[in-house]
């Protein structure tokens, strides 16, 4: 028996009613509770154990995502979504992704997908274009722009590539030792540690170097200290990753003296913007990403705050050919005219895995739907709602702003004595608990802090007012209403 693939026909028809699907779950969003009650485990015991031995029809797998799946996720496209920071989607951006996935390309090569590898440079010059990014990013320089599936895989790219500097192109053949150091502030995202990890430098081969602690950002003085020191040990100072927007309080370091400080000894520095990166997309916000001349080089995530869906970040290197010595391997099997001419960009050597897929598509349909200025609208109004936001809890004397909130993330606290950070937790649980909102925390100065970051397209006034009225609840609840 042949297998029953779906014609196109049986495509079409199935393809209409997932998009049906998807459109009424979006329309239906608001009226879910934000986060599952369910326990661990509650989705894989309604499950049967095994596949069906018959196909069944496309209509089954969607009553069960009705029935089973939707009712036990976290909605991260809900308007009452306030945690981590945004992972927006959008029309455009859903699309973008099905045409990926009906055309099925493999972009590992030049030669192995044309368009797909020249779409790509073409969004990532678009993108430097709308953030105003340096020209040494772009691809008629030395440099250029690749989409990575993640700021993590950006950081980790970036810190082979500056190994590879570091140890003079040793660490392509032998690998290095221990002595190589990297620099990022206290408040640097966990994947620098994790890529320190897998480039072989281990965990404490990352120095966490002192914030302010008014702004939360990197010190410089305190990173010249920390190279000084090392290199007075022995050891080799390699990358230093500066932070624009970090992830928990959205602190900005300062990379005009980050970036003088790794001129000045010839380290490598990746700027991480995987959130606020969006902003520069306009002018007024760019001020954030002054200093960005220095680096060598840059991402942002548009699948956090542009409305373009998970996985899609953008990254910049000003000097493409370190990153390319770095990483390329290259087998009989791959060969090709085109590589062999020069002529191409081959984007399996600017990542980790070979294979990758035609994301660039998805970029191309969202800055097509929004424009410039639609993308300028969607930031500017999660940035107000974030002051708006800010606002109500600078005006409430019980609670205290916790760090400048320059974005459209508020980092906010219950002033309260020694039982700060209990009492703030509770505050936490008891407002998600409504399943209206969904807020997290962390900890800033040291001390429990709640976070409401602002970025879902459907979130409006009357859900950052929501928040802060079930806050202000369960506050009055919590300290007693004398
Ligand atoms: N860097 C920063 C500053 C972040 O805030 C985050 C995630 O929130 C990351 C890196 C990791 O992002 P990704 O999931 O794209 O690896």
């Amino acid at each position: 028996m042949s297998a029953p693939h779906m014609d196109p026909d049986e495509f079409r028809r199935a393809g209409h009613a997932v998009v049906d699907w998807i459109a009424d779950y979006w329309t239906t969003l608001g009226q879910r509770p934000v986060t599952s009650a369910d326990p661990p485990g509650a989705l894989a015991a309604a499950l049967p154990a095994a596949p069906p031995t018959a196909g069944e029809p496309v209509e089954a797998v969607l009553a069960d995502l009705d029935a089973l799946v939707t009712p036990r996720l976290t909605h991260w496209q809900h308007p009452g979504f306030f945690g981590y920071f945004p992972a927006n989607t959008s029309g455009p951006s859903v699309l973008g992704d099905l045409v990926s996935s009906g055309l099925g390309v493999q972009g590992m090569l030049w030669a192995t997908a044309p368009a797909c590898t020249e779409l790509e440079t073409v969004m990532l010059d678009w993108l430097a274009g709308l953030l105003d990014l340096p020209q040494r990013f772009r691809s008629h320089t030395r440099g250029g722009g690749v989409i990575q599936d993640s700021a993590s895989s950006a950081t980790l790219v970036a810190t082979l590539a500056a190994l590879h500097r570091a140890s003079g192109g040793r660490w392509r053949d032998h690998g290095v030792d221990r002595r190589y150091r990297a620099y990022t502030s206290t408040h640097g995202h966990s994947s620098i540690e994790k890529a320190a990890r897998i480039a072989g430098l281990g965990g404490e081969g990352v120095r966490a170097v002192e914030v302010d602690p008014d702004t939360q950002a990197m010190r410089p003085d305190a990173l010249r200290a920390a190279i000084e020191a090392d290199r007075a040990a022995g050891d080799l100072p390699a990358i230093v990753v500066a932070t624009i927007g970090t992830t928990s309080s959205t602190a900005v370091d300062p990379l005009p003296q980050i970036g003088a400080i790794c001129a000045e000894y010839g380290i490598w520095l990746h700027v991480d913007a995987a959130y606020a990166g969006a902003a520069a997309v306009c002018p007024e916000l760019r001020w954030s990403h002054a200093g960005l001349e220095y680096a060598d080089s840059y991402c942002f995530d548009p699948h956090k705050w542009l409305l373009t869906g998970f996985d899609c970040d953008a990254f910049w290197v000003a000097d493409r050919s370190e990153l390319i010595e770095a990483l390329t391997v290259m087998p009989e099997f791959l060969r090709n005219a085109a590589t062999e001419s020069g002529a191409v960009i081959d984007y399996r050597d600017w990542q980790v895995p070979l294979g990758r897929r035609f994301r660039a598509l998805k970029l191309w349909f969202v800055l097509r739907w929004y424009g410039v200025e639609g993308l300028r609208a969607h930031i500017r109004r999660g940035v107000a709602l974030a002051a708006r936001f800010a606002e109500r809890v600078r005006a409430d004397d019980r609670f205290e702003l916790a760090a400048p909130h320059p974005f459209s993330l508020v980092c906010f606290r219950l002033r309260v004595g020694a039982e700060l950070d209990a009492v703030n937790a509770d505050l936490l649980a008891r407002v998600n608990g409504t399943g209206r909102v969904h807020l997290t925390h962390t900890r800033v100065g040291d001390r429990y802090t709640l976070r409401l970051a602002v970025g879902s397209p459907q979130t409006a006034e009357a859900h950052v007012d929501e928040a802060w009225r079930l806050l202000d609840e369960a506050a009055t609840d919590l300290l007693g209403k004398g």
